[in-house]
């Protein structure tokens, strides 16, 4: 089949050439005119399909928005209405531990006022001298029961202020690192109109610098994870749990128990971090808290 145009009186007209016969198509002005009318119809219904099209996809997407603002909204409610708790529980607990440390000096004050008194009582030699053998005994006896009991008061002493030290030793209040706060706990609004919830407590200082357990507890992770980069994690019990991220190095092992205080690894940039700095968090029972209100 072969086919060619020409123009003729300004319209397009097709020949077709078929088995020798000539076919003639679309000859004429009219026919012309028609078929572009056609086309721009045919164009325009396309268009405004393709605008509703649009339209209804924009729509949804904000009504989608919309929700997840909403859904933030509520978020925001619960974490502000979890922090209220959070501030009370740290309130009780600091009333709690002042009345503790109050009890625990009067005993202190009662072992040591005991023991002056005991120290005070009258020597050996004058009791010899005023009175009798037996009574010297008898008082020998008297002195032996007083330092039983002084020293069985001293263990309870003892032991209340072990737990105590223990207790405040788990206790994840010592900075791990000092250095500037360049991003606070919570939600972040960035001026392109982005915003993220900021799970913990950006400290920077100069990549290498040593960074220290908050308390004492054993390590439960120590490696290399996505944006964290390297970092730590340490368990220490009573339901608190503390990350050290973007780390430079590690200086721990997984099962390893640290103290209070102790050298766990440098400050560094590695995972998602635009500079040196330490990424601290606090969670309590799995849930994150806001760092800056545990420390000290
Ligand atoms: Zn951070």
């Amino acid at each position: 089949m072969k086919q060619e145009k020409v123009r003729e009186d300004k319209a397009v007209c097709i020949h077709l050439t078929f088995n020798q016969k000539k076919i003639e198509l679309n000859c004429g002005r009219r026919t012309y005119r028609w078929l572009c009318r056609s086309v721009m119809v045919l164009f325009l219904i396309l268009g405004i399909v393709f605008f509703n099209m649009q339209q209804t996809k924009g729509l949804t997407a904000l009504a989608m928005q919309k929700q997840d603002v909403q859904q933030t909204k509520q978020l925001v409610a619960q974490y502000e209405s979890q922090m209220a708790l959070l501030e009370k529980q740290n309130q009780l607990l600091t009333e709690f531990k002042e009345k503790q440390v109050q009890q625990l000096e009067a005993k202190l004050k009662t072992v040591v006022d005991t023991a002056a008194n005991t120290l005070k009582k009258p020597s050996l030699k004058n009791l010899v001298a005023t009175t009798s053998v037996a009574a010297v005994y008898r008082g020998t006896d008297d002195i032996d029961k007083q330092i039983q009991s002084l020293q069985s008061q001293m263990d309870k002493v003892k032991n209340t202020i072990t737990k105590y030290a223990d207790a405040l030793n788990a206790f994840p209040d010592k900075w791990p690192v000092y250095g500037d706060i360049t991003s606070t706990f919570g939600w972040r609004h960035w001026s392109s109109g982005w915003s993220d919830f900021h799970t913990g407590l950006d400290i920077a200082n100069s990549c290498g610098t040593p960074v220290y357990a908050a308390a004492k507890g054993v390590v439960v992770f120590a490696g290399r994870e996505g944006d964290y980069g390297l970092n730590i994690i340490i368990s220490h019990g009573n339901g608190y749990t503390t990350r050290y991220a973007h780390l430079s190095y590690i200086d721990v092992k997984e099962g390893q128990t640290v103290l209070k205080g102790d050298y766990i690894g440098n400050v560094g940039e590695t995972g998602f971090a635009t500079g040196c700095h330490l990424h601290f968090e606090v969670r309590l029972n799995g849930t994150l808290i806001d760092p800056y209100k545990v420390l000290d």
